[in-house]
């Protein structure tokens, strides 16, 4: 039987809450296939039991993984560490030693939450789309960087061959869908973004059968809330991609639904949008959704289609059955290890 050895960086605030519940779906799959879990510390937990965001264990053991699932790092406890100590920089820097190049943030409805969503039924029915967000460089890596009493600054860099490598990700996965890519940048203020427009439409002409189009940011942001149904893959540069992808997720009802993959030459590390939620942690009230359709992701990857589907399938079911967790419903929710109960029982039904 095929064994993955699976790396879990469960990290900070509702991030161990929630993988504990995509672990426990893992769990109650039929036994097609193995999983060997590993657990290792990120974030605050790294700082607080090595002194550091990133130990070198949990380097070693991700870089040897055949995939990484990953909760959520960061809180006020580690805010006002120095830059290297907190704990952002530890999946920043994960992100750049793995050379996770490519963020997939798929973002679907559940026809059962149409009518949770902040926004009207008839503006989100049928939404579909992927933001296929550069993750390893621009201006959360640029150098130089820098903040003195009175003045700070950022850069924003983007290489010829960066921008190539993630638009070839984003046109492909365009052909497996419904072959339409959106390049959303700021070229009428942005040089990097002129660069990107110039590399992207280079690249389009090996896709003949992909409509590429171009939108501004600023516009973008209002699209997606006005005419979401209008976008197929949205490839776009790290920082924009970050904040339209969690204005994205009010589409869907709430952040907690959200999952991505970061996808590199030699490893991938699945995990939900959302960050460590320091308001609710602790309460067991987080929903684990996002986090167990992360772990569906990453069957996908691993090729194990059957049982990724079988996750879909359960979570789909459990929300049809009215099943809601709180971000979902004030009233009348359940909690978040409730909710991977369900989910790992339905897996065994559907
Ligand atoms: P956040 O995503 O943690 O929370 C934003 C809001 O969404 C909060 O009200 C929170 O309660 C809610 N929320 C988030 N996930 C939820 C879930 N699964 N179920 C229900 N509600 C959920 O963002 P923030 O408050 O801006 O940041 C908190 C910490 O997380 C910070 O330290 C930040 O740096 C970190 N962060 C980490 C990541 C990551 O690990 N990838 C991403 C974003 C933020």
């Amino acid at each position: 039987m095929k064994t993955y050895n699976i790396a879990v960086l469960s990290g900070d605030g509702i991030g161990e809450e929630v993988i504990n519940e995509a672990l426990k779906v893992l769990y109650s799959l039929p036994k097609e296939f193995n999983l060997e879990f590993k657990r290792y510390a990120v974030g605050g937990a790294g700082v607080d039991r090595f002194g550091d965001p990133l130990p070198k264990e949990t380097l070693d053991g991700a870089k040897n993984s055949d995939a990484i699932l990953f909760g959520a790092i960061g809180g006020k406890k580690w805010d006002s560490l120095e830059k290297h100590l907190r704990p952002e920089y530890g999946l920043l820097k994960l992100r750049k030693e793995l050379g996770l190049y490519a963020n997939v943030r798929p973002i679907k409805i559940y026809n059962a939450l149409l009518d949770y969503s902040h926004l009207k039924r008839k503006t989100i029915e049928g939404s579909d789309f992927v933001i296929v967000r550069e993750l390893t460089s621009g201006i959360y890596f640029g150098e130089p960087r820098a903040k003195f009493d009175n003045r700070a600054y950022n850069t924003m860099v983007y290489t010829k061959d960066e921008i190539k490598q993630i638009a070839i990700y984003a046109f492909n996965l365009a052909m497996q869908r419904k072959k339409k890519v959106c390049c959303v940048d700021k070229a009428n203020v942005l040089e990097t973004s002129v660069l990107w427009r110039e590399v992207v439409s280079e690249v389009s002409k090996d896709y003949n059968e992909v409509e590429l189009s171009f939108l501004y940011v600023d516009n973008a942001s209002m699209q997606i809330i006005v005419n979401p149904t209008q976008f197929d893959v949205i490839l776009t540069e790290n920082l924009f991609g970050d904040i339209l992808s969690d204005e994205a997720s009010v589409i869907g009802g709430s952040i907690g639904l959200l999952a991505s993959a970061s996808i590199g030459d030699k490893n991938a590390l699945f995990e939900p949008i959302h960050g460590s939620a320091p308001d609710i942690a602790g309460q067991n009230i987080a929903n684990p959704l996002a986090t167990i359709i992360s772990a569906a992701m990453m069957l996908e990857h691993l090729g194990e289609f059957k049982a990724s589907s079988s996750i879909n399938a359960a979570i789909e079911a459990v929300l049809n059955d009215g099943y809601r967790t709180k971000d979902l419903d004030n009233n009348s929710f359940c909690s978040c290890s409730k909710m991977g109960d369900l989910v790992a029982s339905y897996v065994t039904k559907v």
